[in-house]
């Protein structure tokens, strides 16, 4: 049977990196794909690292109701289509979402078999040099994902799994303990 995992971390703890390596070992496993009305970074391409899409686009997925999720984020949208989940469901894919901690336990509320996964950093100072360290956004945009750590921190409380992202190593060999005896 196809199962749901949600991964959730604060900006800048390394979750993507954390992700790919899991990925890399286990193909089984696949990625889902979201929406989002933020600007494309370098080296992304839409429809694969996400559907980029205009606010107005956006909108009209939440008023059609096609979102299983979406939550604002640094002034930015994003959303996990129901259209998406269900199909690699139904397809027998297990499927791992990549979103904020918000959208997660809306997630969790629709789906609660979904089993939710929080990457916390290794300490609060390490992150904010790892943000910095990433040379991708602007200082006003580093101050409004440091806001929101310290609620995405208090949303994990409800996570099914916390593990620390001290080496990459470590946090992949701990999802692969919970992911497969979860
Ligand atoms: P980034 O802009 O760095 O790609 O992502 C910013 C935040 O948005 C991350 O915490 C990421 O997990 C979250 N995110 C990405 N896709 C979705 C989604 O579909 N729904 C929600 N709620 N959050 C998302």
């Amino acid at each position: 049977m196809s199962r749901l995992f949600v991964i959730s971390g604060s900006s800048g703890v390394g979750k993507g990196t954390v992700i790919k390596e899991f990925l890399n070992k286990n193909p089984e496993y696949k990625l889902s794909i979201s929406c989002t009305t933020r600007n494309m970074r370098e080296g992304e391409i839409d429809g694969v690292n996400y559907f980029f899409l205009t606010k107005s686009e956006f909108e009209k997925c939440v008023k059609n109701g096609e979102f299983l999720e979406w939550a604002e984020f640094s002034g930015n949208c994003y959303g996990t289509k129901k259209e998406f989940v269900n199909k690699c469901l139904k397809n027998g894919e297990n499927l791992i979402l990549e979103i904020d901690t918000k959208g997660a336990l809306n997630v969790k509320r629709i789906m609660p078999e979904a089993v939710l996964i929080f990457i916390a950093p290794p300490s609060l100072e390490e992150l904010e040099a790892r943000l910095r360290g990433r040379h991708t956004e602007t200082e006003e945009a580093i101050q409004k994902r440091l806001a929101s750590i310290k609620l995405e921190i208090e949303n994990s409380k409800y996570f099914d799994y916390k593990i620390v992202n001290d080496t990459v190593e470590n946090a992949v060999k701990n999802i692969e303990n919970i992911i497969f005896n979860s």
